[in-house]
């Protein structure tokens, strides 16, 4: 996963709002994607089943007249062609004609094309159909099947017709002649205009060899057109039984969505075609007006998410600015602490420093019954450094003195403070008076070891003194004050018997000589001040 912890607020809500509008955008989009899918197969199966029903329509016309031959054979072979069998004959077929409305006439010819009988009221015997398509291939053909023709005008009324004829046999077998049965174009044509195929749909109804007998689409209906290099015809109904098929027009270059049936009893096809622009025209209005409204929808969103994105980012810097303003007040806190329990010129925890945790540790040690101790030490004739050496030398030397204290602790919780002037203190907690001398005479060698010369000391350097006085085990009621008091009268007690040395506290004040620093005995028992 790209995303990660660290991923920042901004990134993620901008993420957000950018896949929101591409989600938008792209479920609409394949939303309108399929609906213009679903519209073109509902078309497709539309023309089809319209095709279906036309042809079926054509195949019964075709039936009904083809039945209508069959009758009149029929009669011919019951009456024979006598006069009066041939009145007779005529009538009925005026009958059928009436009572047909695809019917345009019946007919019947002798071998040479000589009219016998029709369904009009005068026979035209002035006329001879032996030239016709349909007469010399009976002629020519001596089978019983139908045959259906190309258009042609009718000779008594000049109307385009289209026929079924039959070949009639004389007794022996031989060629007796033709029954004929014309259809009218019209017919069809009204039938055909009843169906909507749309602005620039077409329907086309033609025989198998490719001859058009009508074809519509709205404005025009022309027939005996050949299709040979139609690709509807050329490329499809001339190959296969029926079928869907996109195809680009010749004629007018109309792209259309063409389905093909052949006639169930009779050589002939139906095609039903629709432009596909015209069935796409609604759907492009709706994924227009659809794709606007998703657009708005998705710059509403934007916008928001934007304000969104940018409150995001205020809201990240001012957490930022929070965080960083608290971790400075932090630091400035901490220099604050820092400075007020430090001491400025030697860095060591000041006196309120060393307050609190004297008070801390005696309240701790109290309780635990451990034990505490504190060392007092005062720089020796320190005046009288300053007044030879001078105050900036005696600052360095306080410094220095400060810094031997300071590295002489030997625990984290022992504290070394400046107690102030040129006296500093060692706090000891859980530490004992043995411990405690020891620590003193790591100091004083510390500070001896320095080797600060001190004209005006009888050593030649500097040097100091110490008192030690320990609490062990701290009682209840003991007191800070006391035990300052303690450690401050050794310290008093080292300065009053000759300065640079340790003399620790209780008992007998016992004075440790520091040509002999392993002779200190502390004190046996405690004894308050
Ligand atoms: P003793 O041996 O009895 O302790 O003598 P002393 O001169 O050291 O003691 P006294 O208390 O008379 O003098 C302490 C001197 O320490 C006085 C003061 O000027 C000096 N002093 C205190 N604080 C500082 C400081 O921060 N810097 C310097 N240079 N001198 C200081
Ligand atoms: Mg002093
Ligand atoms: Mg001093």
């Amino acid at each position: 996963m790209f995303l990660t912890k660290r991923t920042s607020p901004v990134c993620i809500a901008t993420l957000f709002v950018v896949l929101a509008c591409l989600a938008l955008v792209g479920l609409d989009s394949w939303r309108t994607w399929q609906a213009r899918e679903d519209l073109l197969k509902e078309a497709a199966v539309d023309t089809s089943n319209m095709a279906q029903a036309l042809a079926q329509h054509a195949d019964q016309t075709y039936h009904e007249a083809d039945l209508a031959l069959q009758v009149l054979l029929e009669h011919v072979a019951e009456d024979g062609l006598g006069e009066r069998s041939l009145q007779r004959i005529g009538r009925q077929l005026m009958a059928q004609v009436n009572e047909l409305p695809q019917l345009h006439g019946l007919f019947m010819y002798d071998e040479t094309g000589r009219w016998l009988v029709s369904s009009q009221r005068t026979l035209l015997t002035q006329y001879n159909n032996a030239d016709r398509a349909y007469f010399i291939y009976h002629k020519q053909h001596n089978d019983m099947l139908p045959y259906v023709g190309a258009p042609v005008q009718s000779r008594s009324t000049g109307d385009w017709i289209f026929t079924i004829s039959r070949r009639v046999n004389k007794p022996d077998g031989s060629f007796g002649g033709v029954v004929l049965a014309t259809l009218s174009l019209n017919y069809f044509k009204n039938y055909y205009q009843s169906f909507n195929v749309g602005r620039r749909g077409a329907i086309l109804f033609a025989l198998n060899n490719g001859t058009t007998l009508i074809r519509r689409t709205v404005d025009t209906a022309t027939t005996n057109k050949s299709l040979a290099d139609v690709p509807i015809f050329r490329d499809y109904a001339a190959k296969s039984e029926s079928g869907t098929v996109e195809l680009v027009a010749v004629s007018d270059g109309e792209l259309r969505i063409n389905s093909y049936v052949h006639l169930r009893r009779y050589p002939m096809f139906m095609t039903v075609a629709v432009s596909k622009d015209e069935v796409l025209t609604n759907w492009r209005h709706d994924a227009y007006m659809r794709t606007i409204g998703v657009l708005f929808l998705a710059g509403v969103l934007a916008t928001m998410g934007r304000r969104m994105v940018r409150q995001v980012k205020s809201q990240v810097r001012s957490e930022y600015e929070a965080v960083s303003a608290r971790t400075k007040s932090d630091q400035l806190n901490a220099t604050l602490v820092q400075l007020a329990m430090h001491d400025g010129l030697t860095g060591l925890p000041n006196r309120r420093h060393f307050d609190r945790t004297v008070a801390a540790e005696l309240a701790r040690q109290g309780k635990e019954k451990g034990a505490l101790s504190l060392i007092m030490i005062d720089v020796d004739h320190f005046k009288l450094y300053n007044d030879i050496y001078g105050h900036t030398k005696g600052d360095e030397c306080l410094k220095a003195v400060a810094r031997a204290i300071g590295a002489s602790r030997k625990r984290s919780r022992d504290l070394a403070a400046r107690y102030g002037g040129e006296e500093f203190a060692l706090v000891l907690p859980d530490c004992d008076i043995h411990g405690a001398m020891s620590l003193a005479y790591s100091v004083r060698q510390a500070v001896t070891d320095l080797h600060l010369p001190h004209s005006g000391a009888k050593s030649g350097h500097v040097t100091i003194s110490v008192g030690v006085a320990s609490l062990h085990p701290v009682q209840e009621n003991d007191s800070v004050l006391a035990l300052i008091e303690h450690a401050d009268q050794a310290l008093y007690q080292a300065k009053q018997s000759g300065r640079d040395r340790i003399v620790t506290y209780p008992g007998n004040l016992k004075i440790i000589d520091p040509t002999a620093p392993r002779k200190f005995a502390p004190a046996r028992s405690r004894q308050k001040s």
